[in-house]
């Protein structure tokens, strides 16, 4: 399998703080990579990194082979999609509106593919309701539907089920699957929460005190996720 992302003892620091310290990890192209870590671990620097929203300290990293810092990774960074932190929404404005709003930005004239593109996040319901009066996870799966409207084969979600009730997170995670099987779309997910991760993952990065500590398959954990887990990082359980 090529890997969709390469990153070589990648370090950032903030003055004295060392948050990351040497990130090797490897995303195999159609794969869902579950980056797992405790709260301030690092996962969401990580992201920022990959993302190009800030610049490593150290080390390096490729998009399909391209070098994160280079003139080409431009066109690498065509073909992905990321939702950081919170998602950018207008809170006035309908789902469709939305997307249309995001359809302009990209350049896209095609609005016609919009209706499907909100029966893929489950909102084709929504018609004039406004995203101000939206559930947590009908924002999340609208982050999900701009971050889409690029068409990545590269996904980068940062704790998408962040804050959602049981039946959201059960929603989200259908929808990540369905990204991967039906579309081959690539993703990081990054959770707190390994249990969140645990039916939909087929490789794991665990990332502790600065580093991948171990990153494994799937189906190289066997039965007790949890317990390998904690084999690997000792300390508290983790969810
Ligand atoms: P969480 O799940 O709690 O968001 P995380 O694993 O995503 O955790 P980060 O947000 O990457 O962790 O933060 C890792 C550490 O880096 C924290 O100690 C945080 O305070 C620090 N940090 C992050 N951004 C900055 C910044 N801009 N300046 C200084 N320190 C920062």
């Amino acid at each position: 399998m090529d890997a969709v992302l390469r990153t070589e003892a990648l370090t950032k620091s903030y003055k004295d703080h060392s948050v990351l310290k040497g990130v090797d990890m490897e995303i195999p192209e159609g794969s869902i990579y579950g980056l797992v870590g405790r709260n301030g671990a690092g996962k969401t620097t990580l992201i920022r990194l990959i993302c190009g929203l800030q610049r490593p300290t150290s080390g390096s990293y490729t998009l399909w082979g391209v070098l994160g810092d280079s003139d080409e990774a431009l066109l690498a960074r065509r073909r992905m999609g990321a939702v950081v932190e919170t998602p950018a929404l207008y809170h006035e404005l309908t789902a469709e509106e939305n997307l249309t709003a995001q359809y302009k930005v990209l350049g896209r004239r095609d609005f016609d593919s919009i209706p499907a593109l909100l029966r893929t996040v489950d909102l084709e319901g929504t018609g004039k309701k406004k995203v101000r009066d939206f559930s947590l996870g009908m924002r999340q799966r609208l982050g999900i539907a701009l971050a889409l409207a690029g068409e990545p084969e590269f996904l980068i979600l940062d704790e998408p089920t962040n804050g959602l009730d049981p039946q959201g997170i059960i929603e989200m995670r259908e929808l990540l699957c369905r990204l991967n099987r039906e579309k081959g779309i690539t993703l990081l997910i990054s959770s707190h929460l390994l249990s969140e991760l645990s039916r939909q993952a087929t490789h794991y990065g665990f990332l502790e005190d600065g580093r991948i500590v171990r990153q494994v398959a799937a189906g190289e954990v066997g039965e007790d996720l949890e317990g390998y887990y904690m084999d690997v990082v000792g300390g508290g359980r983790h969810g």
